[in-house]
């Protein structure tokens, strides 16, 4: 095992680096986007349901607005850093460039365990949260989402505190809302059914069927439920997933040879995606150590819980079968471990591509909200399917014109659209 502890930024400053290169970017350039643009760090004391006070750690980290509001997801996460947030926001302007939306990169956070707090405590965090930074957020400066254990609740909580502060109706203010009060229908699929429209273009490249396909999970949350249920329609078949176990404290992988029956484990499944372990051994499932999903003799595996799960450490017990990867994770491979995945001809759709259905559903959602006027979920999922068919062609394209990886090519287009646009603004 590295005993070096894993710093997410300077992974992602890493892959900067290796785009600027290839792109031949220019000092200013560099130095402006290897690091966000502006930081808000924030304590937040909330009062108890016991009567006593906790402080708890929240930030907004704004990576780069050159192309439009910043966008991105808050999290709830007890071992949440700063440098998480920054290396999630940095990924946030490449996957909105990549999928070419109008939009920035930023990414939230709170220090914390909503496992362990009540509902009306988790209430008082977001209303704190939006009270820090109420003047450097807004439907035209930055625009939150949902992300790990956050959900449209939250959001709503939040929105109301913003309004609340400014004295109007800003529904455009976040994202992930629920449906009726401003949401978008097909959010709740939108990213999971993001990674799953890139797979079904990928496989067309690989020569497959979906029909013939077996696919491994990690995690059992939004993303993975979501990317599960399409993939099962389109053929696919399911053999593992795994989560995390908050009371044992570490992650289980459930194996099911014949394929997992989705809406029964959904059924056994906590809102923070965790699985019963006992109830699932009661259905037949096989019960692994964490790490089990990435053993499989599958050909697709889809990381969807956090990121570093897939390292130099470990990448080299995927099984030989593994043709593709989809990251629905963000972040979720290292670039030690990425560097093998190529040597081994793995196909790899980057997490900025895979996952940015979640954001470019966020930027329908905003559109709507914005007009004022919402579509039906068919329509919001067709017009996701064309966009993010679309980024997969241009990143495959340019991947095979200049002889890149797929997450190269995804950070070739994205980083040159964001330097461009900082360009043609005249900040560099
Ligand atoms: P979620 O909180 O709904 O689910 C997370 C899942 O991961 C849970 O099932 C949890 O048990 C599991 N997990 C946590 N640690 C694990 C571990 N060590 N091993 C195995 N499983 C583990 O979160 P989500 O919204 O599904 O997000 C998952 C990932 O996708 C995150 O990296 C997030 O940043 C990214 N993402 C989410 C969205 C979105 O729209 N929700 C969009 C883009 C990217």
């Amino acid at each position: 095992m590295s005993s070096k502890p894993f710093n997410p930024f300077q992974m992602a400053q890493q892959q900067f680096d290796k785009v600027a290169e290839i792109l031949g970017l220019d000092q200013a350039t560099r130095d402006l986007l290897r690091v966000p643009m502006r930081e808000y760090h924030f304590s937040l004391p909330i009062r108890m349901d016991d009567g006593g006070f906790k402080v708890f750690r929240g930030f907004r980290i704004q990576h780069n607005d050159a192309r439009g509001p910043g966008k991105g997801g808050i999290r709830f996460h007890p071992q949440e850093t700063v440098d998480t947030v920054r290396a999630l926001s940095m990924w946030m302007t490449w996957k909105c460039a990549c999928v070419n939306i109008p939009l920035g990169g930023s990414k939230g956070g709170i220090v914390c365990s909503p496992h362990s707090l009540s509902m009306t405590e988790q209430e008082r965090l977001c209303r704190a949260w939006v009270r820090a930074v109420a003047r450097d957020v807004g439907p035209v400066l930055d625009v939150p989402a949902p992300d790990v254990m956050t959900n449209a609740q939250h959001m709503l909580w939040m929105l109301d505190e913003f309004e609340h502060i400014h004295g109007g109706k800003y529904p455009g203010f976040i994202t992930g809302k629920p449906v009726g009060m401003g949401g978008s229908l097909g959010r709740t699929e939108a990213t999971g059914y993001g990674v799953v429209f890139t797979i079904r273009e990928a496989l067309k490249e690989l020569g497959a069927k979906a029909a013939d396909t077996k696919a491994a999970v990690q995690g059992f949350g939004n993303v993975a439920q979501y990317a599960i249920e399409l993939y099962q329609q389109i053929g696919g078949k399911v053999v593992c997933v795994s989560c995390w176990d908050e009371g044992a404290q570490q992650a289980f992988s459930f194996l099911k040879k014949d394929g997992i029956d989705l809406a029964a484990l959904r059924k056994i499944t906590d809102r923070f995606g965790s699985i019963d372990r006992k109830k699932a051994a009661d259905l037949g499932y096989e019960i692994a150590p964490g790490e089990a999903w990435l053993e499989q003799e599958v050909d697709i595996l889809i990381p969807a819980a956090l990121e570093h799960s897939i390292t130099g450490e470990n990448v080299h017990k995927i099984d030989r079968r593994v043709r593709l990867i989809a990251e629905g994770a963000n972040g979720p491979t290292t670039p030690e471990a990425d560097h093998v995945l190529q040597e081994r001809n793995i196909f790899t759709i980057p997490d900025f591509l895979a996952n940015a259905g979640g954001v470019t559903c966020s930027y329908l959602e905003q559109v709507q909200s914005n007009m004022n006027y919402f579509w039906e979920k068919d329509e919001v999922l067709s017009k996701l399917d064309v966009m993010m068919t679309s980024a997969f062609i241009a990143v495959s394209d340019t991947a095979k014109k200049r002889k890149l990886s797929m997450r190269d090519a995804a950070y070739v287009i994205a980083v040159a659209r964001v330097a461009q646009a900082c360009k043609d603004r005249g900040w560099v």
